[in-house]
């Protein structure tokens, strides 16, 4: 049992190395609008010594009642990552949002289609597209109301994983599927296909300075659709790159009611990020956005936080330190999540939505 935990605990860390590798780091800015595959993140550094499997332990004679307890002690920590990433399909429950969108889970996920009239979900190979029910009623309808604005229809990124929870690669939040991330590049005028969606690269929207948006990528089109999200009763917050909100700051307009809601955040600069507020009891409600529209001072320090991290930055005297990927320091375990969750992991699944059931069979003509 012991090894066998070794191994999964080894096969997930490849598993964080590979998905890394493909991932934008979300707290690197490029320097020129670089597509998403191109940024790199180093690669992680092994998992501490600490989070190692124990060697298995005799548990023979006077010494088995200290050993039980010392190979206790040695246990691997079972990240939830590791568990709710490994589910395949929702739990079959009410729906329910449970915890804080940090540290939570979802119960009852609903699947948004691979591909609808008016949008088309990407990477699909994550499995991520799961919500609760109300979040992917609304990315439906601002997929259908966008068209209003002149945006095509959406590219939906990574909302949450059918069961929520922390995930392997990415993401601190998105665990209670009440977030989801939306390209800023418009869905194309046909469906595509799953490779596609698997590898087309998101456009960055900034231009070489990392300070501002590119006009010519940035449009008019690309401030009403986030002006819409925000608009939305139940979105509580919108979060761009500082960028993008100076862009929406200065943009014209007399309506500046919605602006307060779009936050800076670091990454963000080819997709935009979507919350709503909890639906049910038993999840978190966050504090209420404060008054003024954050054009202010809120935004020049971010500005000013963005133009320091593109600075060379002088190597620190003494050894390297090695880089742990921010997933790795993320090791909730299950414990530290709402006890509703271990519900939610251990419930009999929905059956898989019939997108990936189609993806999952060999070859229809083969089957006849
Ligand atoms: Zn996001």
């Amino acid at each position: 049992m012991q090894r066998t935990r070794t191994f999964i605990l080894a096969g997930s860390l490849l598993a964080v190395s590979a998905a890394n590798a493909a991932e934008p780091s979300s707290g690197t800015t490029v320097k020129v609008p670089a597509p998403v595959a191109a940024t790199r993140a180093p690669v992680p550094a092994p998992e501490p010594k600490s989070n190692a499997a124990a060697p298995a332990t005799a548990k023979t004679g006077d010494k088995k009642h200290a050993d039980t307890k010392d190979a206790k002690d040695k246990k691997p920590k079972i990240l939830a990552r590791d568990l709710f990433g490994k589910a395949k399909s929702a739990a079959d429950l009410t729906p329910r949002s449970i915890g804080w969108y940090a540290k939570g889970c979802l119960a009852g996920g609903v699947h948004l289609a691979d591909a609808g009239p008016d949008w088309q979900t990407m990477r699909p190979s994550r499995n991520r597209a799961w919500g609760h029910p109300k979040l992917i009623a609304l990315l439906k309808r601002l997929a259908s109301e966008a068209k209003q604005d002149g945006w095509p229809g959406l590219l939906v990124g990574d909302i949450s994983q059918p069961r929520g929870g922390p995930m392997l690669t990415g993401h601190a939040s998105h665990q209670v599927g009440l977030d989801a991330d939306i390209w800023l590049t418009p869905m194309p005028n046909r469906v595509l296909t799953r490779r596609e969606r698997e590898d087309i690269n998101a456009t960055s929207m900034l231009d070489k300075t990392s300070l501002s948006v590119d006009p010519k990528v940035f449009t008019p089109a690309h401030v009403a659709l986030i002006k819409r999200a925000a608009s939305y009763p139940q979105v509580e917050r919108v979060f761009v790159h500082p960028a993008i909100k100076k862009a929406l700051c200065e943009a014209p307009g007399k309506d500046r009611s919605w602006l307060y809601k779009v936050r800076p955040i670091w990454g963000h600069f080819y997709h935009f990020h979507i919350r709503i507020g909890c639906p049910n009891g038993g999840c978190e409600t966050q504090p209420a956005v404060k008054g003024e529209d954050g054009c202010g001072s809120e935004l020049k320090s971010w500005l000013k936080d963005i133009e320091a991290s593109l600075k060379p930055k002088p190597k620190p005297p003494g050894p390297e330190v090695p880089y742990v990927a921010p997933s790795a320091k993320r090791q909730i375990t299950m414990d530290q999540l709402p006890a509703e969750c271990k519900v939610v992991l251990s419930s009999p699944s929905v059956p898989p939505p019939a997108d990936e059931a189609m993806a999952a069979t060999p070859t229809a003509a083969t089957k006849k």
